[in-house]
C-alpha cells in the first residue's frame, strides 16, 4: 500500500538514516551522471528528485504518510508544485526502472578489473608452473581507513552542494535556456571536500595508497593460450566500492620445435629421400625432458607432406593431465642434390626403382619441343618479364610451380 518508489530509486530501506540516504545518493549520482552515462539522463533526474524529497525531513515524513500521489494532490496547497511530479507520473518513467528497485538495497558498485598478460613457455603449459607476478595496486589507506581526513570528517562541497555536479544554464535564445551538467571542479565530482589541514598525511587525502603485491600464478598443466586466471577482488580498492579482479591472460611464447593446436602437438621433421625410402630413427626431445625415440621401418615409404602420429604424446588435458592429445609429425623430404646423380648412379637407381610410366612419342607438324627452365616464384625478375602476359598466365605459372614442388 505504502508508496515506496523514492526509496527504491535510491536503493535504500524505508528506515534508512539521513547519512545512508546521502551516501547512496552520491554513489548513484556519480554512476548515472549524464557525463558518464548519457543514456541515463532520466534516471539521474529521478535520483536527484528522490534525494530532494528524502533528504528533507519535512518532505520525507509527508511522503511517508501520503506517498507521491498525495503530495501531488497537495501541491496546490503551496508545497511542491514541481514539474517533476508530472514528469515522474506522466512520462511512465518507472516502467523501465526495475533494475534499481527490487529488495530495496542495491549491490555495491564494483571497480574495474586489472588485466595482466603473462608470457609463458610451452614447457610451462605442459609441465605446470607457479609464477610470481609483482603488481602495484591501490589499497584503502590504513591510517585514515579510507576517509582521507585525520578527523574522519568530510565537508559537503559548497560549490555543488554535495552532488558532485555543476549545473549551468545558458541562454540559447530569448526565453530558452540550455542546462548542462559537468563534474564539479571544486571536489572533482566527489561531492565532499577535506579541509587542507585535516588531510590524512599518509594518503594526502586520496583515501588510497599504492602498494606492491606479489601474486602466485599457478599455471596448470594443459592451460591454453589466452586462458584467463582470476584473482577475485585483487583489483584496485576504492572506498565504498567492491574491488574488481586481477585477470591474468596467458600468452604462449613461440616454441622452436613444437606447434600446438588445442591439445595436439606438431613436430615438423625433415628426412632425406634415402630415409623416406629405407627407414630411419630419430629422437624428439619432449617438453618434459623425455627423449622420444621414433623408429620407422624400411620399405614403408614416406611421401612428401606425409604425416605420422604418436598417440597420447600431445599436451596434457587441462584438469585431466593424465589424458593427452596426440603428437603429429609432418615430414619434409630432402631430395639429393644434382651432383649425386652421375650416369652410373642413375642407371643403377633405375634398376632399383619402379619402372617409368609409359611414354609414346607424338609425331606430326603440330609437335613442338620446348626447353624447361628453372622457375622460382619468389624471383621478382623472372616475374616482371611475364607481366606482359595476362595475369591469368601468371597465376597458372605460379600454380604449376607450386604443384611441381610437391611432386
Ligand atoms: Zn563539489
Ligand atoms: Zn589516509
Amino acid at each position: 500500500m505504502a508508496d515506496n518508489k523514492l526509496y527504491e530509486i535510491l536503493g535504500v530501506s524505508r528506515n534508512a538514516s539521513d547519512s545512508e540516504i546521502k551516501k547512496q545518493y552520491r554513489k548513484l549520482a556519480k554512476e548515472f551522471h549524464p557525463d558518464k552515462n548519457p543514456a541515463a539522463g532520466d534516471k539521474f533526474k529521478e535520483i536527484s528528485y528522490a534525494y530532494e524529497i528524502l533528504s528533507d525531513s519535512k518532505k520525507r515524513s509527508l511522503y511517508d504518510k501520503v506517498g507521491l500521489k498525495g503530495m501531488q494532490e497537495g501541491a496546490q496547497d503551496g508545497f511542491g508544485g514541481d514539474h517533476l511530479f508530472s514528469h515522474l507520473f506522466g512520462g511512465g518513467l518507472f516502467g523501465g526502472f526495475g533494475g534499481l528497485g527490487g529488495g530495496g538495497s542495491r549491490r555495491r558498485q564494483r571497480g574495474e578489473d586489472t588485466i595482466h598478460p603473462l608470457k609463458v613457455t610451452l614447457e610451462d603449459m605442459y609441465n605446470g608452473k607457479t609464477s610470481k607476478l609483482q603488481l602495484s595496486k591501490n589499497v584503502i589507506c590504513v591510517t585514515c581507513a579510507g576517509k582521507g581526513s585525520k578527523s574522519g570528517n568530510t565537508e559537503r562541497c559548497q560549490t555543488c552542494n554535495g552532488c558532485g555536479l555543476k549545473v549551468t544554464y545558458r541562454q540559447i535564445a530569448p526565453g530558452m535556456a540550455q542546462q548542462t551538467q559537468t563534474r564539479c571542479p571544486d571536489c572533482l565530482g566527489e561531492g565532499e571536500k577535506i579541509n587542507e589541514k585535516d588531510r590524512c598525511t599518509t594518503c594526502k587525502g586520496k583515501k588510497v595508497c599504492n602498494e606492491t603485491k606479489i601474486l602466485e600464478v599457478h599455471i596448470d598443466k594443459g592451460m591454453k593460450e589466452n586462458q584467463k586466471i582470476f584473482f577475485r577482488g585483487e583489483g584496485d580498492q576504492q572506498p565504498d566500492m567492491e574491488p574488481g579482479d586481477v585477470v591474468i591472460i596467458l600468452q604462449q611464447k613461440p616454441h622452436e620445435k613444437f606447434q600446438r593446436n588445442g591439445d595436439d602437438l606438431y613436430f615438423k621433421h625433415t628426412i632425406t629421400l634415402t630415409e623416406a625410402l629405407c627407414g630411419f630413427s630419430f629422437v624428439i626431445h619432449h617438453l618434459d625432458g623425455r627423449d622420444i625415440l621414433v623408429k620407422h621401418p624400411p620399405g614403408d615409404v614416406i611421401k612428401p607432406g606425409g604425416v605420422k602420429c604418436v598417440m597420447n604424446e600431445g599436451m596434457p588435458h587441462y584438469k585431466n593431465p593424465f589424458e593427452k592429445g596426440n603428437l603429429y609429425i609432418p615430414f619434409e623430404i630432402k631430395f639429393p642434390e644434382n651432383h649425386f646423380t652421375n650416369e652410373t648412379n642413375l642407371k643403377a637407381l633405375e634398376t632399383l626403382l619402379p619402372p617409368r610410366s609409359e611414354f609414346t612419342m607424338p609425331f606430326g607438324d603440330h609437335v613442338e619441343e620446348v626447353d624447361l627452365h628453372d622457375f622460382d616464384p619468389s624471383d621478382k625478375g623472372n616475374y616482371s618479364r611475364n607481366e606482359a602476359y595476362a595475369s591469368d598466365d601468371e597465376e597458372q605459372m605460379h600454380g604449376s610451380g607450386l604443384q611441381c614442388a610437391h611432386q
